[in-house]
């Protein structure tokens, strides 16, 4: 397999203000005809560290790629430093500059003199047309190594990608093609989900599989390597197929898709409506929900209950209940999702109510103690939960419950009602 290495320029790429979205877009493209990436370096605009950087990429990885630092002006160094690290000359070409002059009347401008400076190409390179911007790219053999030179705008890197570089890649890259899919788990750990399906990926020779803990559920990550995309697919489906088959009920999503949409699909499938009673989460819930286009079909409401009072008045949850269990309790979770229900008269309400902290938590119901309500139209219940994480990761962790509870109880009534 053939290795390759991107090289950003850029100094504002150094700072806060600006990330390097290019070698994302770049990485996925050369994955897809089977390149790997093995090293992403981002360079200020300085020459001795940007030749170092190729010097080294060229003599490590087959393929080296470089992005931005093409413009006319005296900080974009690429076009010079590129031709010092391997040595060649730049080749001014007259008809470059003939070509701009009309661009840039068309434009209804005259060209800066500056712009000469983008004609210039390394000797024996492949000129890479540029019809969105000023600075054409270049791609040039050096001994047997393939270095390309892009400019950094998303929108000229890309296309002149995908028409003049791509092509060249495919037909050295061979057959290899790669194909990933995303496996999504709730509810069990990172090193349960290893424990029980490594033995399952492990008799996958050409898949890699990785797996990574985000913020509320366990990641699953395959990447299929094989002679076609059809072959690959059939290898990635029934792996997956048999993950699902060991994790069961805890792999929500088999392709990427995220909780909300999930549950956007069962009430689109089945008709079905939803309406959420929030207080620890603000509207996170409802949020996420209505995200997903297409959600008015299922979502009909949501409140965000956040005192006593309120959830009093808009649910119709006994002061009494509040004070002899206190708001946050299974109790109150339960009654928030009836009164949720029967108001906005759908077919399921969830409701969430916990304490995200960094105050507010007692011995008895410390931070992290979270209720969720649910009810449909034969039962009420509710689901104690001690989350872990900050303010933030709280009510994140509490949201994808909820949803995941509701996802759960749905899945429950469905095999029930098949029986
Ligand atoms: P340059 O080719 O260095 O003159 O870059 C022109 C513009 O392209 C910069 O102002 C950035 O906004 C954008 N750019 C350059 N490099 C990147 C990169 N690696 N990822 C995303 N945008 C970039
Ligand atoms: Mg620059």
């Amino acid at each position: 397999m053939l290795s390759a290495e991107i090289i950003a320029v850029g100094s504002e790429l150094l700072t806060p203000t600006k990330t390097d979205t290019n070698s994302l877009w770049l990485t996925e493209k050369l994955n897809e005809i089977g390149i790997e990436v093995k090293l992403k370096t981002v360079v200020g605009d300085d020459r001795a560290r940007l030749e170092e950087t190729m010097r080294d990429a060229l003599r490590r990885s087959d393929i080296v790629i470089t992005t931005g630092g093409l413009g006319p002006t005296e900080d974009d160094i690429t076009r010079p430093i590129s031709a010092l690290a391997i040595g060649r000359e730049l080749i001014y070409h007259e008809e470059l500059v003939e070509d701009l002059r009309i661009r840039f009347r068309r434009w209804g401008r005259e060209m800066p003199e500056i712009n000469k400076r983008q004609a210039f190409v390394i000797e024996g390179a492949k000129i890479l047309p540029n019809p969105n911007g000023s600075a054409v790219g270049m791609s040039v053999a050096v001994g047997d190594k393939f270095f390309v030179i892009l400019p950094g705008p998303p929108r000229e890197l890309k296309p002149m990608f995908e028409a003049h570089v791509l092509p060249d890649l495919k037909k050295s890259a061979g057959k290899i093609v790669v194909r990933r899919r995303i496996l999504r788990v709730s509810g069990i750990g990172e090193s349960a989900v290893d424990e029980a399906i490594a033995p399952i990926y492990k008799t996958y020779g050409t898949v890699e599989t990785s797996i990574l803990f985000n913020r509320s559920e366990i990641e699953v990550n395959l990447a299929a390597k094989a002679e076609s995309e059809t072959e690959a697919e059939k290898t990635l489906e029934e792996l997956a197929g048999k993950i699902v088959e060991q994790l069961g009920i805890a792999v929500f999503a088999t392709n990427g898709e995220l909780m909300e949409e999930i549950i956007g699909k069962f009430l689109t499938e089945s008709g079905k409506t939803l309406a959420v009673a929030e207080s620890c989460t603000g509207g996170l819930i409802a949020e996420r929900l209505t995200d997903v286009s297409g959600a008015s079909a299922y979502f009909m409401e949501g409140a965000t209950t956040y005192s006593n009072e309120a959830k009093t008045r808009t649910l119709d949850v006994s002061g009494d209940l509040i004070k002899a269990h206190g708001a946050v309790s299974a109790e109150v979770a339960e009654a928030m999702a009836k009164g949720m229900r029967e108001r906005a008269a759908t077919d399921y309400a969830i409701s969430v109510t916990g304490i995200a902290g960094p105050n507010g938590g007692s011995e008895e119901k410390p931070v992290g103690t979270v209720f969720i309500g649910y009810a449909d139209e034969s039962c009420v219940k509710s689901l104690k939960l001690n989350l872990p994480g900050d303010r933030y990761l709280i009510r994140w962790r509490a949201s994808q419950a909820a949803l995941d509870y509701l996802r759960r109880q749905i899945l429950k009534t469905q095999s029930e009602t098949a029986k």
